[in-house]
């Protein structure tokens, strides 16, 4: 046993010798080279563009790599499909795109028009939308349901003994303290709606969440895909892993920033990717609010901070309002302003999220074992 635990630990060490992380992290939208604006369209899944227009009953090269992508946001099970995904466009396929246009807003066509396709392609958290084939997002809602936030599954939450909640980031990142300032704004949009406070803490081994970047595989089975695609992953309660992917290109910015003065881009505003997956992190799911946090999508050159209306229900759902402030009205009243949908708190919702294995925590234990060590 010791023998295993002693290889596993050579080969996280290995994976972190020959894995550095290529992150750049830039200041403000003037500091990006005009390299990342011509590159906007460069994704992880540029190729599936090709394949708009496909319908089934036809056979075409990458449709077998489209299945892979469903698969791993929870719309295709092994169980319905199997191991071996074919470039067949069969029933399979049109019943996860069928979901997928649901859960994103899109015309239910089950077919791949451009529009589900642009969706497709945006760069996205890492976090599964369904796990066995139960959604709960838009695809999992009752008729006439107004509600939109969700949870992972059994609703886990931070026991209320713990309000207090430390944060520390993996010392072979070497961040900047305006890169850690940035996950310091994000914590601070939950702990001001939620009777949640948030510490930085040196130490990776006594904190109760853990941030670091890691490129490609990094030891928990959900490998990271280079540049856009995935961008972070995050655990349920009380894991409290947040890993975002080493290879993105990530802006800093602290200033509010709309989309005509930020073109479409390449780079990333690493506070809306936080604000997200503290979300998670929380225990909150995927929704179909668009202008929520929790919705699964950002695109480059995107910047999306505020908890929306339906982001806020669903965290005092969890835990309830800030006792100090005003329970989030004020957050709450300006998503209003700009669009948020309605939701109520007392349904019981559940979601299928990030199933962390067993295996996986006690690899990445042994991870923070191994840093702490170093
Ligand atoms: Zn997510
Ligand atoms: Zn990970």
């Amino acid at each position: 046993m010791r023998f295993l635990q002693l290889l596993t630990i050579s080969c996280l060490l290995l994976l972190l010798i020959v894995k550095p992380i290529s992150a750049k992290f830039y200041t403000n939208v003037s500091s990006i080279p005009p390299l990342h604006f011509l590159n906007a369209t460069r994704s992880a899944w540029e190729t599936f563009e090709k394949l708009t227009g496909c319908h089934v009953g036809e056979k075409i090269d990458g449709l077998s790599k489209l299945k892979q992508y469903f698969h791993r946001f929870g719309y295709i099970t092994t169980t319905t499909a199997g191991d071996n995904f074919t470039d067949d466009f069969d029933d399979v396929l049109q019943s996860a795109i069928n979901t997928y246009q649901k859960n994103f807003n899109l015309k239910v066509t089950g077919n791949l028009d451009a529009s589900t396709l642009r969706q497709i392609v945006k760069p996205r958290c890492g976090n599964p939308d369904m796990i066995d084939g139960t959604s709960e997002m838009n695809a999992g809602k009752k008729l006439r349901t107004t509600e939109r936030y969700s949870f992972f599954p059994g609703k886990p939450r931070w026991p209320s003994r713990k309000r207090d909640l430390t944060y520390a980031f993996v010392p072979q990142n070497n961040l900047t303290d305006e890169v850690k300032r940035v996950f310091a704004r994000a914590f601070t949009r939950w702990s001001e709606v939620t009777p949640l406070n948030f510490t930085r803490s040196e130490s990776i081994l006594r904190a109760d969440i853990v941030i670091g970047f890691f490129a490609g595989e990094h030891g928990d089975g959900e490998p990271f895909d280079g540049a856009m695609g995935t961008l972070a992953h995050a655990s349920s309660p009380p894991t409290g892993m947040f890993h975002l992917d080493g290879d993105e290109d990530w802006l800093i910015s602290e200033g509010e920033i709309s989309r005509g003065i930020l073109p479409v881009t390449s780079v990333v505003d690493l506070e809306s990717v936080a604000v997200h997956e503290i979300g998670h992190l929380l225990g909150l799911g995927h929704s179909s609010v668009e202008n929520a946090i929790m919705y699964p999508a950002i695109a480059g050159g995107d910047r999306k901070v505020e908890l929306a209306k339906d982001d806020i229900e669903g965290i005092q759902h969890l835990y309830g309002g800030n006792p100090n402030g005003d329970g989030g009205s004020q957050a709450s009243r300006r998503s209003e302003t700009s669009g948020g949908a309605e939701s109520g708190v007392d349904s019981i919702r559940r979601w299928d999220g990030l199933a962390i294995s067993l295996s996986s925590i006690a690899t990445c234990l042994l991870l923070s074992c191994l840093i702490e060590l170093l």
